[in-house]
């Protein structure tokens, strides 16, 4: 990546933003589709209890950042495309309108602006290109960028095509887990660990002293706290909507907001 752009002067020069729910609002229904189709591949690709599956997908999710990265430290094994195409492929898309006023926004601002996403790179390229949001971004940090195959290293925002995992039994099963102290870690590296923010930091090669993070989950931007940057700004949505605001949050230093997910 390019990093011999000359410094603006500003305080800030890097702006590192989360994707879903933070450049469209969750009003759209995208979260709660997928929400609904992560319980569908839990049933039928993975075969779990079906009265087990929304109590262990939302503790998952609060453990692990993801109910994906959760399954697999609990030792189930499954291709991450597929996952993905379960998941993402089939969301309601059509529910994104081009925001114009958001495009005109970001394009206005002089800083470096990078998406860092949970996301796959298939689902980002749709996000942004039905909010007509394609172009104002330098790159996108998602899913495969934290997470290539084990032969590759991740080194840019390319992202690289998935291993052919197939599908095995767990290793553990989920009342072993769940129900016991034991947190088995996660192959999947993902926010809200501060490992996560801190290799997006330095895969974007951006100074972590002068990065805004946005980001609706609170959580996140509780890990980017704990990370190397120095400050970190949660983007409420509602304050995109008014207009202006989201110029001057991102000039203002004194102010911080924290929004709860
Ligand atoms: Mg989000």
């Amino acid at each position: 990546m390019d990093v011999a752009r000359k410094s603006s002067g500003a305080k800030y020069e890097y702006l590192l933003f989360d994707l879903d729910d933070t450049l469209y609002p969750m009003s759209s229904g995208l979260n709660l589709a997928c929400r609904k189709n992560i319980e569908e591949y839990m049933l039928q690709h993975l075969q779990i209890e079906e009265s087990e599956v929304p109590r262990m997908c939302l503790q998952l999710y609060r453990e692990y950042g993801t109910t994906m990265a959760g399954l697999k430290a609990l030792g189930y094994e499954f291709d991450n495309d597929q996952f993905h195409a379960c998941v993402h492929g089939r969301l309601p898309y059509d529910a994104l309108k081009p925001d114009l006023v958001l495009r005109n926004l970001l394009l206005s601002m002089p800083q470096r602006k990078i998406i860092f996403t949970n996301g796959d790179e298939a689902h980002a390229a749709q996000v942004l290109s039905r909010l007509c949001l394609e172009d104002c971004f330098e790159g996108i940090i998602c899913f495969e960028t934290l997470n290539p195959p084990s032969h590759l290293q991740p080194v840019d925002f390319i992202t690289a095509p998935d291993d052919d995992d197939i599908e095995h039994a767990p290793e553990a099963t989920v009342t072993d887990c769940i129900g016991s102290n034991l947190s088995p870690k996660s192959p999947i590296l993902c926010k809200p660990s501060v490992e996560a923010i801190e290799a997006a930091i330095r895969i974007a090669n951006v100074d972590p002293q002068k990065t805004i993070f946005f980001d609706d989950s609170a959580r996140n931007i509780a890990s980017g706290k704990g990370s190397r940057t120095s400050y970190s700004y949660c983007w409420e949505f509602r304050a995109r909507e008014e207009g202006q605001q989201l110029e001057q949050f991102i000039q203002s230093t004194a102010v911080e907001t924290v929004v709860h997910a």
